[in-house]
């Protein structure tokens, strides 16, 4: 029976199983009294919670009321206050989805009440859900009221208790658009609802935290967060948990303007939350809905579902979704063409969004674009040139004082508008420029990846210091806050194999770094890393490492549906497998994980263990991790091999000759120089070989310039040929080369000027035939000096020329 009530969310088709083995075990345990009562109450209320879980809240309501009497007994009291505590707790849970907040409430009481001198972690649990029910209709009141009475338990090392405190602060920080902050309790309170067994818990608030990083404008990261609340509420098969993931999924493929997307996805959301219409989840499924018909212009739908909105909102005293609705008729209402009634809604709206400033600037964003469009006489205490600036100007305050938060560039956009309008034409340009610099900001791949990686060095660091708390709570809960510092030594293993990974700027070095790192984390013996080529199609193997030995290089088509590494790419997700692969080699389990940076795919890594079911899901998410810091690393290495690119082509243009390819003057003069300091220093022999074009000017004038500009680039590959490759080739300007001749005497440059001439000489050049060149050859002597060198060799070339041309001429010393 333990072991049921413990999976009874783990898994609750197992656990209902067990039930029926310990109902059945109960007719020969020969129990009676209050022993008994307390093993039936327990029985019906895991089939209460199951009946719940299942969208049967009528069911589940009757097997808690009889639950109840069990626990309470006949004549002699209560026989089990635990029992009734959590049963008064699953009555106020089945409340709260009924949209009976003060019948929630009143259960909620009963539970602390029950609990109050036996279980202090029951007790904190009801009074945490009673101060977030407060939150919902005042969060400054609740905050005010709540904190203080909560602090008082934050020394309870229970992970539940501390799960209910984390939960309830993380929602005030989210009322209050303090994101950042709502998702480190919110993280924290995920993990704790994991290792607690409490799914219903963890899908919720791994879509809140889905929620926060889309207000945030992370719309990666929330799509993220948002797929693993949906894929924990598949698995767990409860309707209106997938309701309530596929709702949230929905509002950031809407801010992702994937509208049908997300419409559909809420039809089938608020389909799976039916048996719940009057509750919270229905309700916000309602207003995303509505927002969704105002994106796609449709006024009139739009403005009937935010009326059922508030309809909703009121019965469910909640301000927040009050306010969300009178804003939207505001926006619905100005479209549809009524002006006054529009009007009063905004008003309404800016009013009741005291505590929120995310919803207040969007409030203030529809009262701007009614003054816009209607204009009015100026308000009382205004500073603004015309009532839809000082609102938009409200909506920057309120803005600024969020901490990380990107306006929307339509913000900007619609204040330039304005101040265009009143003829501020420089403000109107700035802002119109911070306007695309803000989408770009938002949309750019790089932000989302790198806000990514900052998030987890962020959550990193935070966890740490969560760690050293609870070490101090740990003397009494060894268990737990063990689990826990593995679980943050693992987080800061992961956040040091970031900074290393990263580091690296070649593809080779980042490889290895990949490697070492899963192989300290997560062991495994085979490691595989694929690159996707420019040909967008093919994933080649360019790293491999099986045990120490280096796997062979091959390739996959990314459309090849039986290759794991080709379904990872396809479904840009981790993929696992266990088995056989294609090629019949045996394994235990694989994984495979894409190298995202944003949208793009630059390939695959793949991790493979001999062990069957290997790779847990905390592996998995280490996995993911270290592939997201490895496709940034790859990215930048990239980057890094692009710039070493170009450097090493603008450093060939600058030191070739455009025409014959050859070194150009500039560099030829540099060699000089280095050259003859290594003859001072070393004294190293040098010579030169200078060369004149005989009767080139005849060429340009009998077949034209292009001709002479084809023999110059033949005469270029002559002399390239024929020279060694330790010898400089260049062209020293106009018809004139220059050969310089490292360690070379003049008895050497000679002969290979000798060995020139000849090839030149009987040479076949293009339309001219044959062609003839004068040389003239000096080398370095005890004085030294390179201007003197080549005066020398110019000497020579000048004597070759006089003595009839065609000839090799030794510079005297
Ligand atoms: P010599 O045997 O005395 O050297 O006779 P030459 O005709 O070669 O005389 P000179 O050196 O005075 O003429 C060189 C000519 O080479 C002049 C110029 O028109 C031509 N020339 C220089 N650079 C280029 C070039 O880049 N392309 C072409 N087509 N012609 C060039
Ligand atoms: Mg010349
Ligand atoms: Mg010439």
């Amino acid at each position: 029976m333990d072991l049921a009530w413990q999976l009874r969310q783990r898994d609750t088709h197992r656990a209902l199983a067990l039930a029926e083995e310990a109902e059945s075990a109960l007719a020969e345990a020969a129990l009676t009294g209050a022993a008994l009562a307390r093993v039936l109450g327990r029985l019906l209320l895991l089939r209460a919670e199951a009946k719940w879980l299942f969208n049967d809240l009528d069911g589940s309501r009757a097997l808690v009321a009889l639950a109840l009497q069990e626990f309470s007994g006949q004549s002699e009291g209560c026989v089990d206050s635990i029992g009734f505590a959590d049963a008064k707790w699953l009555q106020a849970c089945l409340a709260y989805d009924c949209g009976q907040s003060a019948a929630a409430r009143e259960a909620l009481e009963a539970m602390a009440g029950a609990a109050r001198e036996l279980d202090s972690v029951r007790f904190v649990v009801a009074q945490a859900t009673l101060a977030r029910d407060a939150a919902f209709k005042d969060v400054a009141t609740a905050q005010q009221i709540w904190e203080a009475e909560l602090a008082r338990f934050a020394e309870i090392p229970q992970p539940a208790a501390v799960l209910a405190i984390e939960d309830f602060k993380g929602l005030v920080a989210s009322l209050r658009s303090d994101h950042v902050e709502s998702i480190r309790h919110k993280s924290l309170a995920y993990s704790l609802a994991l290792d607690t067994g409490q799914l219903r818990r963890a899908i919720i608030t791994a879509t809140n935290i889905g929620g926060s990083f889309g207000n945030l404008n992370d719309h990666h990261a929330a799509l993220e967060w948002m797929q693993r609340g949906l894929e924990l509420a598949r698995a767990c098969g409860w309707p209106a948990r997938v309701g309530g993931a596929l709702m949230q999924t929905a509002e950031t493929q809407r801010c992702l303007h994937r509208y049908d997307a997300a419409a559909a996805m809420l039809q089938e959301a608020l389909s799976l939350l039916g048996p719940l219409h009057a509750s919270r989840n229905y309700a916000i499924a309602l207003h995303y809905l509505a927002d969704v018909e105002l994106d796609r212009k449709r006024y009139r739908s739009a403005l009937e579902k935010f009326r059922l909105l508030e309809q909703r909102a009121a019965a469910l005293d909640a301000n927040d979704l009050l306010g969300v609705a009178k804003r939207g008729q505001a926006k619905a209402l100005l479209e549809l063409g009524e002006p006054e009634a529009a009007l009063q809604a905004a008003v309404e709206a800016v009013a009741g969004a005291t505590a929120d400033p995310i919803r207040k600037i969007a409030a203030l964003r529809v009262l701007a674009e009614i003054y816009a469009r209607h204009p009015v006489a100026p308000l009382a205490g205004m500073t603004a040139e015309n009532a839809s600036l000082h609102c938009l100007q409200q909506a920057f305050e309120q803005a600024a004082a969020i901490e990380n938060y990107t306006p929307p560039g339509d913000l900007f956009e619609a204040m330039a508008r304005e101040y265009a309008k009143v003829g501020d034409t420089g403000r109107a340009y700035q802002l119109a420029l911070q306007s695309i610099e803000v989408r770009e900001k938002t949309h750019t791949e790089e932000a989302s990846s790198r806000a990514n990686a900052m998030h987890i060095s962020h959550e990193t660091e935070k966890a740490r210091a969560e760690s050293e708390h609870q070490r101090q709570l740990g003397a009494a809960h060894a268990e737990r806050a063990e689990a826990l510092e593995r679980h943050n030594a693992t987080l800061e293993r992961l956040s040091a194999a970031g900074r290393l990974i990263t580091g690296h700027l070649i593809a080779e070095g980042i490889y290895a770094a990949l490697d070492s790192h899963v192989q300290a984390l997560l062991g495994g013996e085979r490691l595989e890393i694929y690159m996707l080529l420019a040909d967008g199609s093919t994933l080649r193997s360019v790293y491999g490492d099986d045990c120490g030995t280096v796997v062979a290089p091959h390739e996959f088509d990314r459309g090849d549906a039986s290759a794991l590494v080709a379904r990872c790419a396809q479904e840009r997700s981790a993929v696992t497998q266990s088995g056989t692969s294609k090629a019949g080699e045996l394994f235990g389990e694989r994984l495979a994980a894409p190298l995202l940076v944003g949208e793009r795919l630059l390939g695959v890594m793949c991790i493979q263990s001999q062990r069957r079911s290997a790779f847990a899901e905390h592996d998995k998410s280490i996995f993911k991790t270290l592939c997201a810091y490895g496709a940034v690393a790859l990215a930048n290495a990239e980057t890094q091999a692009l710039l070493i690119e170009q450097n090493r082509l603008l450093e060939k243009i600058s030191t070739s000759d455009r025409l014959t390819g050859l070194s150009n003057r500039l560099h030829l003069d540099r060699v000089l120089q280095e050259e003859g300091l290594r003859n001072e220093r070393y004294g190293s022999e040098l010579s030169i070989i200078l060369l004149d074009v005989d009767h080139f000017k005849s060429v340009n004038d009998t077949h034209g310039h292009q001709v002479g500009d084809s023999v110059l680039v033949a005469m270029a590959e002559v002399l390239t040929k024929g020279s060694r490759t330790v010898d400089v080739v260049g062209r020293w300007g106009g018809e004139e080369f220059l050969i310089i001749c490292r360690e070379t005497n003049s008895h050497g440059a000679m002969v290979l000027a000798e060995h020139l001439r000849t090839l030149i000489a009987a040479h076949d050049f293009p339309v001219v035939g044959a062609k003839t060149g004068s040389f003239g050859v000096a080398s370095l002597d005890e004085q030294g000096g390179i201007e003197a060198l080549i005066a020398r060799a110019d000497a020579a070339l000048y004597k070759a020329k006089q003595l009839g041309r065609n000839q090799v001429q030794l510079g005297a010393v």
